[in-house]
């Protein structure tokens, strides 16, 4: 069992991220909260670069919910069909849409039992959703932050709500608003899923992952064998 984070070494662990990352944000393309609401709806189980790709035309059409409404759900599902699960999610998007419409004015509420019963929102969107638009300090936990939570040991967990709670309660109050990006942004671009980039890490020190990767040129050198790492000997005729 990998020793617990002390409190000094988990404020180290995100003053590292900060100082790495000093204006963390979303990378999903939104104009206001309804349309980050939908293109994070739009993400699950789909890449940002994926959805990006496909909202800036359907909210040029439609950013407010009353538009998406009038949009309809076939041409809502041929503007994201690019998207996996897209019939799913045009549904969910025209259903949310009219919900906003009928009972919030409108308006993406703010609240999250109000959020997640939304068609197609569940803990995680609600999360996000929170913190970007309404800059509450939630951590929404995705397939990355779980995986940094575990590997890191900064907050392991069996499933995405226990790490959710971890972070909640080791996360010093103040790097909770940015928390969610932080550790994103590590788990998307350094600790990557199949082939984590520790030489480049910034917080390796403090990671407790026991099967750290080391640079390629030290793979290299060491599939070469001790020969090619011994310097060339003299040969008797320069001696
Ligand atoms: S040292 Fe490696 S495993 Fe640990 S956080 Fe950094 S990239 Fe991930």
């Amino acid at each position: 069992m990998p020793k617990k984070f002390t409190k000094a070494e988990i404020v180290e662990f995100y003053r590292r991220l900060a100082e790495s990352r000093p204006i963390p944000r979303t990378e999903l393309e939104y104009i206001n909260p309804f349309t980050l609401l939908v293109a994070v709806v739009l993400s699950a189980q789909a890449t940002d670069v994926g959805v990006n790709k496909a909202t800036p035309a359907l909210f040029a059409l439609a950013d407010t919910p009353a538009k998406m409404v009038a949009l309809g759900v076939e041409k809502v599902e041929s503007l994201i069909r690019t998207i996996g699960l897209y019939r799913t999610k045009a549904k969910n998007v025209i259903a949310l849409s009219r919900i906003l419409v009928e009972k919030h004015h409108g308006e993406v509420p703010r609240e999250r039992e109000a959020l997640e019963a939304l068609p197609g929102v569940g803990r995680k969107t609600a999360n996000v959703v929170l913190n970007v638009a309404f800059e509450e300090p939630t951590i929404a936990v995705d397939t990355h932050i779980f995986r940094v939570g575990n590997r890191t040991g900064i907050a392991p967990g069996k499933t995405p709500h226990a790490v959710e709670i971890g972070l909640e309660k080791v996360t010093p109050s103040q790097y909770k608003l940015h928390a969610h990006h932080w550790l994103i942004l590590h788990g998307r671009h350094v600790c990557k899923a199949r082939k984590p980039d520790c030489p480049s890490c910034v917080v390796a020190s403090l990671c407790r992952y026991g099967a750290k990767t080391v640079p390629d040129a030290l793979i290299a050198a060491q599939a070469a064998g001790p020969s090619a790492r011994k310097p060339p000997a003299r040969s008797a005729a320069r001696q």
